[in-house]
């Protein structure tokens, strides 16, 4: 099957970016560090010869931000969708040039499958796991969406199941190939703020009960935890890239009204505080009870610092660096050439069958992480040693 001639400005002119009727808008070690990445890719691969790819679930964040990332990518082309909604398939397939469909039932015969080299999980966090495990049992890469799973114990299946399948396993940490977020680490690697002192972290929206795509991560089956799961999470994984080590000690706080109806079952808000080896300390927080949406982290350094607000959106981050002189703001190539980056990335480490930059590994961390966070805050705050 020849790649499909796809561009972004000719799916703009033919409308296939336009809101979909169906509302799905936009709305351990080393390896658990990555490092993301700064240059550019090679080129293309011939016609023919990109890595073949299943997107997993066709809801809001599959539609909005994750197939349109594929129109631009030079090593990455949709052939298959897995859906539970037919009209989905054929609306979305039509759009995008993809015809072959499969649903949650017959999922396991994309083995047979030899146009599907790659398989992109865009679930619920509780099923992440599952079709995770299937997806390598029937011999393909697995991209998941982030938080990992729904806890480290499958977390560790997942990876298990990569080593014996021998395929890639990646979790799309996909702040790791954002163009700002990427320029913020190399100002702090290139010592612009001097040493790091202190880090802020704070990550959260005012979350909807009756919005599909809320619903779900209100439910702890579906969801796997709460606000620090979904939200939190960006803030935890950002700011140990950019600090490029792992804490050794943590502790956390709920602080949310225990009364409000939405956080039954998830926790509705968290702080916590990691210190690292070296004495630096992330304060960080997250909220599915905060309005408007917040994205923001600070990086306090010797020198100076770095604010970014926002800090991990899908379009619009910005540096400001804060020293002795003026402010002064620092810009990035297209943030949104994040996904298309992502899913190269991904693409180059299957082909090779070499780990991708934010691997398995790194998803299991950060589950490790928030569950010693929830361990904390389960104890009054307690310091939990890692
Ligand atoms: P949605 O609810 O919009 O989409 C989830 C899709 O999963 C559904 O549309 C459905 O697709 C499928 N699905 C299968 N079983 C179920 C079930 N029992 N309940 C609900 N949906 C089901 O969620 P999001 O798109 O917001 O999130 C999906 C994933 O993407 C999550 O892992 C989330 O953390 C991640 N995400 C990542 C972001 C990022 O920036 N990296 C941003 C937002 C989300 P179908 O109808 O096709 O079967």
């Amino acid at each position: 099957m020849p790649d499909t001639d796809f561009t972004r400005r000719s799916l703009l002119a033919a409308g296939a970016l336009a809101p979909l009727a169906l509302g799905a808008t936009r709305a351990l070690g080393q390896q658990a560090h990555g490092t993301p990445l700064a240059g550019e890719f090679a080129l293309p691969d011939p016609p023919g010869q990109k890595m073949r790819w299943a997107i997993v679930g066709l809801g809001n964040f599959a539609v909005g931000e994750a197939i349109p990332g594929f129109i631009d990518s030079q090593h990455a082309r949709m052939t298959a969708f897995v859906s539970g909604s037919p009209a989905k398939q054929k609306d979305l397939g039509a759009r995008f040039g993809v015809s072959r469909f499969y649903d949650y039932m017959n999922f396991d015969s994309i083995a047979n499958d030899p146009e599907i080299d790659c398989v992109y999980i865009i679930l619920p966090v509780g099923l992440h796991a599952e079709y995770t495990i299937r997806a390598l049992k029937a011999g393909k890469h697995v991209l998941t969406e982030k938080p990992m799973a729904s806890t480290s114990a499958e977390c560790e299946a997942m990876i298990a199941a990569a080593r014996a399948a021998k395929r890639q396993l990646g979790v799309a940490y996909r702040i790791h190939f954002e163009p700002t977020n990427v320029r913020a680490k190399q100002l702090i690697d290139s010592g612009e703020i001097g040493d790091i002192r202190f880090v802020s972290a704070d990550h959260g929206f005012n979350a909807d009960p009756n919005y599909p795509p809320h619903k779900w991560r209100l439910e702890k089956a579906l969801a796997g935890g709460g606000s620090m799961f979904d939200i939190g999470i960006y803030g935890l994984n950002t700011s140990l890239m950019m600090l490029g080590q792992d804490p050794v000690a943590l502790s956390a706080n709920y602080i949310y009204p225990k009364d409000d109806p939405r956080f039954r079952e998830v926790e509705g808000g968290i702080e916590y505080r990691l210190r690292m080896a070296n004495g630096v300390s992330v304060a960080g927080s997250s909220s599915y009870s905060w309005s408007p949406y917040i994205s923001q982290q600070r990086y306090m350094g010797s020198k100076g610092s770095i604010f970014m607000k926002p800090a991990t959106t899908y379009d619009r981050n910005t540096i400001t660096v804060e020293g002795n002189g003026p402010n002064h703001e620092v810009g990035a190539a297209n943030p949104l050439t994040q996904f298309q980056r992502q899913l190269d990335a991904f693409s180059l480490a299957a082909r090779a069958n070499t780990p991708h930059k934010t691997p398995g590994e790194m998803g299991l961390r950060d589950i490790r992480l928030i569950e010693a966070m929830y361990k904390s805050a389960d104890n009054g705050g307690e310091v939990v040693k890692l």
